[in-house]
C-alpha cells in the first residue's frame, strides 16, 4: 500500500497524505492498525467505502482485523472528522475520505455512490429553519435507478440478489 497514491495526494488543501499526522492531529493514537486502515480508506478508488468493503480490503491486505474493529475504527475516524459518514439508504452507510461538503449520486440496487461537484447543484428555494438553528451544511444524495432498457444487462450482471 502506498502512502503517496494519486488520490491520497488530493487530501486536504493539496498537502501530501500523512496518515501519522492525520491521526495525531485528530487526537487518535497512530497504532499500526489505524495507520493501515487510514491508508486503505484514502487509497481506495473513489474513496467511499462501507465497513464491509473496508473489512474485505483489510483482509486482502493481510490484516488480521475483525469486522467489529473495522466498524469501531470507522466510527472513531468519523467522530474525529478524518472521514465523513454518509447514510444513503436502508441502513447502508458509506464512509467518505473527502470531508468537505459535497453531494452524491447513489445508484439504488447497485450500492454505488458517486461524487457530485458541490458547485453543480444550487437551490432556488430553502425551507424556513427551525427556531434556534442555523445551516451547518447542505448535502444531497440523489437516488438513481437504472432505466428499464438497461435493466436486463444490469440484472444479468448482478444476479446474485
Ligand atoms: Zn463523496
Amino acid at each position: 500500500m502506498s502512502e503517496h497514491s494519486e488520490s491520497a495526494n488530493a487530501f486536504r488543501d493539496g498537502s501530501s497524505f500523512r496518515p501519522y499526522e492525520i491521526l495525531l492531529k485528530a487526537g487518535l493514537r497512530p497504532t499500526r492498525q489505524r495507520l493501515d486502515l487510514v491508508g486503505l480508506i484514502f487509497g481506495a478508488p473513489g474513496r467511499h467505502l462501507t465497513a464491509k468493503e473496508l473489512y474485505q480490503l483489510a483482509r486482502e491486505a493481510g490484516m488480521g482485523v475483525s469486522l467489529a474493529t473495522v466498524y469501531n475504527t470507522l466510527h472513531q475516524f468519523s467522530d474525529a472528522a478524518i472521514i465523513k459518514r454518509i447514510p444513503v439508504d436502508r441502513g447502508v452507510v458509506y464512509f467518505d475520505a473527502d470531508v468537505n461538503a459535497h453531494h452524491h449520486f447513489y445508484v439504488d440496487g447497485e450500492d454505488r455512490i458517486i461524487d457530485i461537484d458541490s458547485n453543480s447543484i444550487s437551490f432556488l428555494r430553502f425551507p424556513e429553519l427551525p427556531d434556534g438553528c442555523t445551516v451547518a451544511g447542505v448535502e444531497v444524495v440523489i437516488h438513481l435507478r437504472r432505466r428499464i432498457r438497461d435493466n436486463a444487462a444490469s440484472a444479468a450482471h448482478d444476479s446474485v440478489n
